[in-house]
Formats: structure tokens, C-alpha cells, sequence
């Protein structure tokens, strides 16, 4: 979709820190890191938000999931622990409308988170 943002990172029609790429996964820094490791995992695939996937997209799901734990292990969080998140609509936080997750380390995370 030539309108979104996380698309057009995708397409590297817009500069991002490109941590990792697979053929169906890329995996930045987020521009406004909210712990010392702040990363994104972006499907290449357009999908607006959790509520539309569907059985075709379990392994991208899965996908993600290994990935988080691969870069956690490079990024020295993964024994100290990580958040993986996952907003899904505004009253959730999700402001970019192509689903994504976070992964987030490097620092002590509060829970209930806000
Ligand atoms: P969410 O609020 O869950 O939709 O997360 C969107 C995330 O994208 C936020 O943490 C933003 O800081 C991040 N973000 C927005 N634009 C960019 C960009 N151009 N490059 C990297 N991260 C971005």
C-alpha cells in the first residue's frame, strides 16, 4: 500500500535502521525507543491489524515469534528478560496501522504496563 508508512520502509522507500530482514520479516529501530533496546518486527505483508489475520498468516505469526527470540539473544536481553508487544487499535497505542511488534529491553519493564 503506497499510503503506509511501515510499507514503504518495506519497499526501502523510506530510510529505517534495518536490523534484520527475512524473506517474509524486516526488523528496525524504532525512531522513538522507549527502552535502551527498542526494536520493531514488520511482516512484509500488509496487514492493517490483529484482527485481520487470518489462518494464512500463522507463520508469519510464528515467524515473528523466533525472530524476537533470535534478536534478543544478539541484542544481550534475552537472559535479563524482554517485552515482546503488540497494539492492536488507537485505544491500545497502535498510532501506525500496519501490524508490528515491539520488542523491548534494557531496562526493568512495570507491569500492569499503561
Ligand atoms: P504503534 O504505536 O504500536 O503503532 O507503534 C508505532 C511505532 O513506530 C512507534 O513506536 C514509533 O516510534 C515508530 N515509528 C514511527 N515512524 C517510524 C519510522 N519512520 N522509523 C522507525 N520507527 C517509526
Amino acid at each position: 500500500m503506497s499510503d503506509c508508512l511501515f510499507c514503504r520502509i518495506v519497499d526501502k522507500k523510506i530510510p529505517a535502521k534495518i536490523i534484520s530482514e527475512t524473506a517474509g520479516l524486516i526488523a528496525i529501530r524504532d525512531v522513538n525507543p522507549q527502552a535502551p533496546v527498542h526494536i520493531l518486527i514488520i511482516p512484509k505483508k500488509h496487514i492493517a491489524t490483529l484482527n485481520d489475520i487470518t489462518q494464512f498468516d500463522a507463520d508469519i505469526i510464528a515467524d515473528v515469534h523466533f525472530l524476537a527470540k533470535e534478536l534478543a539473544e544478539k541484542e544481550k536481553v534475552s537472559e535479563e528478560g524482554y517485552r515482546l508487544v503488540l497494539n492492536t487499535n488507537s485505544g491500545a497505542g497502535q498510532s501506525v496501522f500496519h501490524i508490528h511488534w515491539h520488542l523491548l529491553g534494557g531496562r526493568v519493564m512495570n507491569w500492569p504496563p499503561g
